[in-house]
């Protein structure tokens, strides 16, 4: 009612109101840092359930992280003071995932599909680029990558490409055959990489008017934090779901059962949902992803009739915090004029700290965390943010000697630890038995004398068959390999089908579709490791790192425990989705009483009482490798102003003069952005023992900028280390799910040739080797194998009962 709303709108400015109280198709807010855009979402989401306009289940809520969608629901139902189940706040990537395992028979793909993440992609590039010999034109598993997720953003997929490529160029044709085969691979492991989950739910939706109509129709009111991040596939997402649903498409819902009385308009069709969009460009930093600013400034053109509201006042941080950040900011071309102001008073000036070292630096922030800490800061309302991971290491030598309680995020990568990897592939094998990948992986681990000759020998087995390696390793007997190795591969074998036999759910279960009977997560896990004897191994090892390895191992069975304890009801494939989806922000802890420390991207949306921004310097801020790009400064400059606006009553701002890495120590300069924020807002603290000539008022590293620092040149700038690959936001992927349906589905595709009886001598024709000669046959009943000398294809080992071959 009227009260209620009251209430929801209740200590919001007028502009703010005005955005949770607009009603109609369109709505975008562009505002700068700190002036509520997240807070205007949150509200308007109450204010519309509070209303009774929309029910929970029409709202679908995009966040940038799961830990902000985590936090926004929590915000929703404290304002609504009740549980708001079945509202959809989630990621981009999460919302997809759940449409696809939902709908994934409709593009051929198995629901129990896995998620690969970057490291799973570079392992299936490597094998592609080494068999084609790309590497000699130049190709890098990590160049391949770049350019696949680039077209895959852009909504390009290989028959788009392949009809673009350049026949003459002969890097355009080997890059069409890497794409081709990386897809075939993903396609024929039944799994997506993170691109993918965007593209192909848009594939999914443009391909199935019918499906996407269930989608359009159910949200009626969709959200988006952070526009400026979205790139064209993530755009184009947006655009299908506030389609309207045509009259046609209406008729067959409705004839399905689906209910559409009183949501069509008078022209028949279900009315396209209300889209709102908060953002702000001046925070657009993942053009190196294919972040697209122009899904921003083109949003009244896309959505005409759209509402635009300005956010001005900013409620986060102190004026001189903003006056900083607006200096800053106002150095890039291009953009609308903008500037942030608080009604709360200039607060304390900027710290400035250049210590002679990056030892130096770390302890300059560990004391004066110390001293915030004396004065009644809580450790958690601290953040320290650094532009690369390695400047890390620094900061927590210094914070583990002056016992410092912190955390650093997205930066544990538990699931990207070796162990833990191994371990999921024993799920994910479980969960989904067409995944080479995760196959491969524990093939010989722990180590069962299986060799890389025979991992081979099973692969090219399979693929000459159009089997699944899975299938390749049960015919294992008939490859002619030694009687303990066939032993070895089935033992693997028929540990994998006796876990997925507890994953059955009972009678009931599957009566009613529920995982009742179903063994849980953890269950499934332990018997794994038991059998697979993957811990033991690891406990009885010499390498003294394995301890710490077997206890993480035993840590990941400690969270499949929590799982099966807070997911009732779930199964595997769940927790492998959660696992994949895992963000790096999403990893923070704020009851945890430490300090966090994060990189630049990781800090987005955030805010915290103070925070050192470390490491401005030039090469790392900005970063060396974009500094030489076009944009690249100008987005360099948005991370740093994506620093300063967190910071609500303190900032610190450090560098060192001089930093090692790699084993070499170079001399650092201070970053040209530094110079842009008026000298009055900082007060500069020099370093101990440095000269303080200049009064202690400017810092010796400016001055030598200007005069010319230690004559070692751009030496500073070029000795910074490679491209930060922690800049993935997901730290792994991976998914699966029950038996039943992969068992349909591995073996119900298979041909069976019968009792063919092949013997020496016999010509045969296969559908992808041509004709050949029988030299040989092996193995017994369904086992039996020929060994082929094809006329143009060379010597094949085939498994006769299932190979495509005919007698001639
Ligand atoms: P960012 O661009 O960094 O994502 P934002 O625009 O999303 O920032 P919010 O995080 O929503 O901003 O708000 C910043 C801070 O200001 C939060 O602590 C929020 O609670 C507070 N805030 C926003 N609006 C108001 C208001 N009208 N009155 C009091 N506090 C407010
Ligand atoms: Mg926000």
């Amino acid at each position: 009612g009227p009260a209620a709303s009251d209430r929801l709108t209740a200590g919001l400015n007028p502009q703010q109101r005005e955005a949770v109280e607009y009603r109609g198709p369109a709505l975008l807010i562009v505002a700068g840092a700190g002036s509520g855009k997240t807070r205007v979402l949150t509200h308007r989401i109450a204010s519309l359930i509070d209303g009774r306009e929309a029910w929970p289940s029409q709202i679908l809520a995009i966040t940038f992280t799961n830990k902000a969608a985590a936090e926004m629901r929590e915000r929703v139902e404290a304002l609504l003071g009740e549980a708001a189940g079945g509202m959809w706040i989630s990621t981009f990537h999460s919302a997809c995932v759940r449409i696809l395992r939902r709908e994934a028979e409709a593009i051929g793909l198995s629901s129990t599909f896995t998620i690969y993440d970057s490291a799973d992609q570079r392992t299936i590039l490597k094998r592609i680029i080494k068999e084609l010999d790309a590497d000699t034109l130049g190709f890098t598993p990590a160049s391949a990558q770049a350019k696949i997720s680039k077209l895959k953003n852009e909504l390009s997929d290989v028959e788009t490409y392949a009809r673009n490529v350049n026949t003459n160029d002969p890097n355009e044709v080997m890059f069409l055959e890497i794409f081709r085969q990386y897809t075939r691979r993903l396609r024929d492991a039944s799994a997506l990489d993170f691109d993918d989950l965007i593209s192909e739910t848009v594939y999914l939706f443009r391909a199935f008017p019918k499906v996407a109509a269930l989608y359009q129709r159910r949200f009626r009111h969709i959200l988006v934090d952070e526009y400026q991040d979205t790139n064209h596939a993530q755009y184009a997402l947006i655009r299908e779901l506030t389609r309207p649903v045509e009259p046609d498409v209406v008729a067959e819902l409705d004839a399905h059962g689906v209910l559409v009385r009183g949501m069509t308009d008078a022209t028949g069709r279900i009315p396209g949902a209300s889209l709102t969009v908060v953002g702000d460009s001046d925070q657009s930093i993942y053009a190196f992803r294919g972040a697209d600013i122009r899904n921003i400034v083109e949003f009244e053109r896309d959505f005409p009739g759209a509402e635009v509201v300005l956010l001005e006042q900013n409620y986060r941080s102190t004026q001189n915090i903003l006056s900083a950040a607006n200096a800053v900011i106002s150095n890039n071309f291009d953009r609308k004029e903008k500037k942030l102001w608080t009604a709360d008073g200039d607060g304390e000036k900027i710290t400035g700290y250049t210590g002679y070292s990056a030892h130096d630096e770390a302890q300059f922030v560990a004391d004066e965390i110390e001293a915030l800490h004396r004065a009644g800061v809580a450790y958690r309302d601290i953040a320290v943010f650094y532009r690369t991971n390695a400047q890390t290491r620094a900061l927590e030598e210094i914070f583990v000697r002056s016992a410092l309680p912190y955390r650093v995020v997205g930066g544990t990568k538990f699931y990207e630890r070796a162990e833990i990897k191994d371990a999921m592939a024993y799920l994910i094998a479980v969960a989904n038995p067409l995944d080479e990948l995760a196959l491969r992986r524990i093939l010989n681990t722990p180590k069962r004398g299986i060799g890389p000759a025979t991992e081979t020998a099973i692969a090219s087995f399979a693929e000459q068959n159009d089997l699944s390696f899975r299938q390749g390793m049960r015919a294992a007997d008939g490859l002619g390999l030694g009687p303990k190795v066939t032993t070895a591969i089935q033992g693997l074998a028929n540990l994998l089908d006796a876990a997925a036999s507890m994953l059955v759910p009972s009678q009931k279960g599957l009566d009613e579709g529920t995982n009742e009977g179903a063994a849980k997560v953890s269950d499934v896990l332990a018997f794994l490791l038991d059998k697979s004897g993957l811990v033991e191994t690891l406990r009885n090892s010499r390498d003294p790192q394995d301890e710490t390895r077997a206890e993480n191992v035993e840590e990941l069975l400690a969270q499949t425990k929590d799982f099966d304890r807070e997911n009732p009801g779930a199964g595997l494939v769940d927790f492998l989705t959660q696992v994949s989806l895992v963000a790096a922000a999403d990893e923070l802890d704020d009851a945890s009483g430490t300090v966090s420390l994060m990189t630049l991207h990781t800090a987005k949306g955030l805010e915290y009482h103070a925070v050192f921004l470390t490491g401005i310097e030039e090469g790392l801020l900005p970063h060396q490798m974009s500094a030489s790009e076009p944009g690249g400064p100008a987005e360099e400059r948005r991370l740093f102003y994506v620093g300063i606006t967190r910071a609500r009553k303190r900032l610190y701002l450090s560098l060192a003069m001089s930093r090692a890495q790699f084993g070499e120590v170079s001399v650092a300069m201070p970053s040209r952005y530094l110079q842009e924020i008026p000298d009055e807002l900082i007060d500069w603290k020099q370093s101990p023992g440095m000269a303080t000539s200049r009064g202690g008022t400017q810092p010796r590293a400016l001055n030598a900028r200007r005069g010319g620092y230690g004559g070692a040149g751009g030496g500073g700038a070029g000795a910074w280390g490679t491209r930060d690959r922690d800049l993935e936001r997901f730290s792994v992927t991976r998914s699966a799910a029950p038996k039943t349906e992969w068992a349909n589905r591995v073996t119900g595709t298979v041909r069976d040739n019968g009792d063919l009886t092949l013997e020496a001598g016999d010509r045969i024709r296969h559908t992808d080797f041509g004709e050949g000669t029988v030299r040989q046959v092996t193995g017994e009943g369904t086992k039996r194998i020929a060994h082929v000398a094809f006329d143009s294809a060379g010597q094949k080992k085939l498994l006769i009962k299932i190979a495509p071959i005919e007698k001639l």
